[in-house]
């Protein structure tokens, strides 16, 4: 039942039937469901949290006629998700690395080796920067973010001197290194770019992890200078107040509503101005730039803006409509966004990802069966952030479709009254079990998301 239709949608499109890199296995051993849908082909770009997730299931609810085309370019996945712990030595970057390949033995996604260049909404195809062609009838993309030149840095700086490492990889490795290299007394500087970016209370866990294995591992005199762009802590606010001014009081000094800032690479002076107007100069040894980021492909010139789907009102993001995850730009009929790339009104975090997906893969079968998404969508969500080697907080809400977004609709104890949201609920203290209670959120998040 898997294999049957598989094929008959195929387009014999340029460089694609007989890639060699490409895992063409359709077979399924999971039993799939039968829909009737037949001939229908999901290419999806972008094997990451939300990418892998919406390939799974939409082969898993749209049954073995569904063929779905997973498009990446990396062999395996790095979660960015616990890559904090990598800073502090308690995990290694081999522990965070993920395979796609249950994806096609079990559930018969069709992988492809390579990276879209352009997408042609008119003619519904994408090509590949092999020039590869492939044809769709529902695009999906989760190309994730990528990180702007900021503060006099350019990408080479963020690979070899000064890494934002806020996406899982070498870079994570590298500041792991400058941070064990670090002696008492010395100046960790990191910044936080303005709202909305990924992971709204990662930079805040990520000072409470250094700062931990400073004080514990090279004495009491090294500091962690916290410059973030927004006016105030963007998530977790009670628990990093408390983890700022009580448990790593002395090391962290967090300084909010700061602009113009400079990195000089080299030197790890770092300049800034504060809240007050003030001009202030800091000699760093380490430097962690969290610079602004945005969709990637939305510079101008790239692949998301030539096709016009960066439609957010700055053009860094990909604007939907959150019954499907559609695409709301003028061209951007049948083409889905989901991730960290789309503008969504939830976080920009690798569980509402995985969330994104489901109801964005649900919207699409019903779609290709020729019905209508479901009009009351619901997701969750949960973040668990480490405040020392053994120790979390962590943060969750469920979100429900209200008026066009998705508002956050209970969370425990408040809800959603006449449209207006609850808050998010944040742990009620920081403890070991909530430590554990991390690793096996992580864990099932993953093996729902990747197996
Ligand atoms: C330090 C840190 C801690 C975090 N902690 C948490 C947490 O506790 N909880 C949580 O929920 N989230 C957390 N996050 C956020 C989470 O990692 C992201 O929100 C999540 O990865 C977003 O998923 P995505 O699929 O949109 O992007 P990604 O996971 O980055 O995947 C994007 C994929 O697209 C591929 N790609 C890019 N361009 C192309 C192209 N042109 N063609 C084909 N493929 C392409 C990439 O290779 C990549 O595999 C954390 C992030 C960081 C940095």
């Amino acid at each position: 039942m898997a294999a049957g239709g598989l094929t008959a949608g195929l387009l014999p499109l340029k460089g694609w039937a007989d890639d060699e890199s490409t895992s063409t296995s359709s077979t399924a051993t999971i039993a799939l469901a039968n829909t009737g849908l037949v001939g229908k082909r999901v290419v999806v770009v972008g094997g990451g949290m939300a990418g892998m997730t919406a390939a799974k299931y939409l082969r898993l609810w749209g049954g073995g006629g569904v063929q779905v085309t997973l498009v990446e370019p990396d062999t395996v996945y790095t979660s960015s998700i616990m890559s904090n712990l990598v800073l502090n030595g308690s995990r290694n970057i081999t522990s965070l690395q993920f395979k796609r390949d249950a994806l096609t033995t079990r559930y018969g996604v069709i992988r492809k080796t390579g990276s879209v260049a352009a997408v042609n909404a008119a003619a519904k195809t994408v090509t590949l920067s092999d020039s590869t062609v492939m044809g769709y009838d529902r695009l999906v993309l989760a190309p994730g973010v990528t990180f702007d030149d900021a503060y006099g840095l350019a990408q080479a700086d963020y690979e070899t001197r000064t890494p934002h490492a806020w996406r899982a990889g070498a870079q994570t490795t590298l500041l792991r290194n400058q941070v064990a290299a670090m002696r008492d007394g010395d100046v960790f500087v990191m910044t936080i770019p303005k709202a909305p970016y990924r992971c709204p209370p990662g930079p805040y866990e990520r000072a409470c992890v250094v700062a931990d294995y400073l004080k514990t591992t090279k004495g009491p005199n090294c500091k962690v200078i916290v410059l973030d762009e927004n006016l105030s802590i963007q998530a977790e606010r009670h628990t990093f107040e408390l983890a700022f001014s009580q448990i790593h009081a002395g090391v962290i000094r967090y300084v909010p509503g700061v602009s113009n800032i400079a990195i000089d690479a080299g030197s790890k002076v770092v300049t800034y101005v504060d809240q007050v107007g003030g001009t202030q100069v800091v000699q760093a040894q380490v430097v962690n730039p969290i610079v602004p980021h945005r969709a990637t492909g939305s510079t101008p010139g790239s692949w998301l803006a030539n096709a016009g789907l960066n439609n957010s009102i700055d053009g860094r993001w990909a604007t939907v409509d959150v019954l499907s995850f559609e695409s709301t730009a003028a061209g951007g009929k049948d083409i889905h966004v989901i991730g960290d790339a789309s503008s969504c009104g939830m976080p920009k975090a690798g569980h509402v990802a995985n969330q994104e997906a489901k109801i964005c893969s649900d919207a699409i079968v019903r779609l290709l069966a020729g019905g209508l998404p479901d009009p009351q969508p619901v997701a969750n969500s949960a973040c668990f952030s480490p405040i020392t080697a053994s120790t979390a907080s962590w943060l969750t809400a469920v979100y429900q479709y209200d008026g066009g977004t998705m508002k956050i609709a209970s969370n425990g104890g408040q809800t959603m009254i006449n449209g207006t949201s609850a808050a998010a609920t944040e742990a009620a203290s920081i403890n070991g079990d909530n430590f554990e209670d991390m690793g096996t959120w992580f864990n099932t998040l993953m093996r729902d998301t990747a197996s």
